[in-house]
C-alpha cells in the first residue's frame, strides 16, 4: 500500500510513528512543510523536516517533541556571550551539526530535497521524506506591534511572541512561485491513500497546499483523502493553532477545520470522541466522519489512530 502524508512538525511526526507501527509494510511518502524554515547564524534550519526525521529516526527529545535527545547548548551560550542573536530560538549543539551539513550541501548546489535525502541516510526514518518544494517559501504573519502593522517571520511570531498578539494575516511568501519538489506530484498520483495527520491546518498543511499543483493533485487524484483533527474539545491539543485559525476566519473546532479543508479535498475526517456531536455537521458538509480517541499519549495510541484513518479510507473507497 502506498500512503502519502502531508506533515508539519510534532503532530505530523508523532502520527507518522503510529502509522509505521499500524502499517509496517506500507510504502510511506511524507511531504514536509518548509514554510517554517529560517536562516539563523548563516545556517538553514528546517524545523518541521527535522522533527519528522528525528522522531522517526529515534533522535528526538521526547518530552519536548522537537530538537535532539541528550542535547547540550554550549554553542548557543557562546553565541549569547558574543551578543549574537537571536537567543529566543533554541538550537542545541547536536542539532547545529544537522544545520551545518544541510547548509554546506545547499551552498554546494544541492536542492533541499537531495539534502534531506542525504540527512535521512543517517536517520533512516523508514519513510520517504520530501520537502514540499525546493524553492524558498517563508511563512510570514501580519501583526500590530506598538501600534505599527508589520509582517514578521512565523518563528518570531510563534517562538519569540508565543502567539501572544492576534495574527491578522498569514502569508506563505514565495509559495505562488514555488514548484513542488521532485517526486511530490508523482507520489500523490500513485498513492492508494492520502492522509492529513493532526498537523496545523493553516501553517503546516495549509502551507503545503499553497504550493501550486499540490492541492489540485490531491483533489483530482482518484484516491481517498482522510484527515485527523488537531483540535479536540474546541482547542488545539498543544500549541496555539487557534491563533492562526482565527487569522483565516476559521473557528477552533474539529468541524470547522473539516469544513475549511472542504469536501473538494477531504473524503473522510476523524474527530475525537469528546467531539462526537460534530460528526453530523461534518457529514452534512459531504465528508464521512467518525469519532474515535485522538490523543497521541504514546506510540500505540497514535497507531490506533492510524488504523482508524486507514479503515475510514477503505470505507470511502468502497462507498
Ligand atoms: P508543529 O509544526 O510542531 O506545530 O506541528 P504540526 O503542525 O504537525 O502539529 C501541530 C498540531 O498538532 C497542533 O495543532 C496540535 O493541536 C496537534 N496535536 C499535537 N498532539 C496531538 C494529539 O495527541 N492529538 C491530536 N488530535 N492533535 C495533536
Ligand atoms: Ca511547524
Amino acid at each position: 500500500m502506498r500512503i502519502v502524508v502531508l506533515a508539519g512538525g510534532i503532530g505530523g511526526a508523532r502520527f507518522l510513528r503510529g502509522l509505521k507501527r499500524a502499517a509496517p509494510d506500507a510504502d510511506v511518502t511524507v511531504i514536509g512543510n518548509t514554510g517554517d524554515d529560517i536562516h539563523l547564524f548563516g545556517l538553514k534550519v528546517c524545523p518541521d523536516l527535522d522533527t519528522v526525521m528525528y522522531t522517526l529516526g529515534g533522535g528526538i527529545n521526547e518530552e519536548q517533541g522537537w530538537g535532539r535527545a541528550d542535547e547540550t547548548f554550549h554553542v548557543k551560550e557562546e553565541l549569547t556571550a558574543y551578543g549574537a542573536g537571536p537567543s529566543w530560538f533554541g538550537l542545541g549543539d547536536r542539532d547545529f551539526a544537522t544545520h551545518i551539513v544541510r547548509t554546506q550541501m545547499i551552498q554546494a548546489g544541492y536542492p533541499l530535497s537531495a539534502v534531506t535525502e542525504a540527512l535521512c541516510d543517517r536517520w533512516k526514518p523508514g519513510v520517504r521524506l520530501i520537502p514540499m518544494t525546493d524553492d524558498r517559501v517563508e511563512t510570514h504573519v501580519a501583526v500590530t506591534l506598538d501600534g505599527e502593522r508589520k509582517a514578521i517571520h512565523f518563528q518570531e511570531y510563534w517562538v519569540r511572541l508565543r502567539a501572544s498578539v492576534p495574527a491578522e494575516a498569514i502569508v506563505p511568501v514565495g509559495a505562488e512561485q514555488a514548484k513542488p519538489a521532485p517526486g511530490v506530484l508523482e507520489a500523490i498520483a500513485e498513492a492508494d491513500v492520502v492522509l492529513f495527520p493532526p498537523s496545523n491546518p493553516v501553517v503546516s498543511i495549509g502551507t503545503i497546499l499553497a504550493v501550486p499543483g499540490i492541492r489540485e493533485a490531491i483533489a483530482d487524484a482518484d484516491v481517498p483523502v482522510v484527515g485527523l483533527s488537531p483540535i479536540v474539545g474546541g482547542a488545539p491539543v498543544r500549541g496555539m493553532a487557534d491563533k492562526v485559525l482565527a487569522a483565516v476566519g476559521v473557528e477552533a473546532t474539529a468541524a470547522a477545520v473539516a469544513e475549511h479543508y472542504g469536501s473538494g479535498l477531504l473524503d473522510g475526517w476523524l474527530v475525537d470522541t469528546v467531539d462526537a456531536d460534530a460528526v453530523e455537521r461534518v457529514e452534512a458538509a459531504g465528508i464521512r466522519c467518525r469519532a474515535v480517541p485522538l490523543m497521541m499519549t504514546d506510540a500505540e495510541a497514535a497507531a490506533a489512530m492510524a488504523r482508524e484513518a486507514l479503515a475510514l479510507a477503505e470505507e470511502v473507497r468502497e462507498a
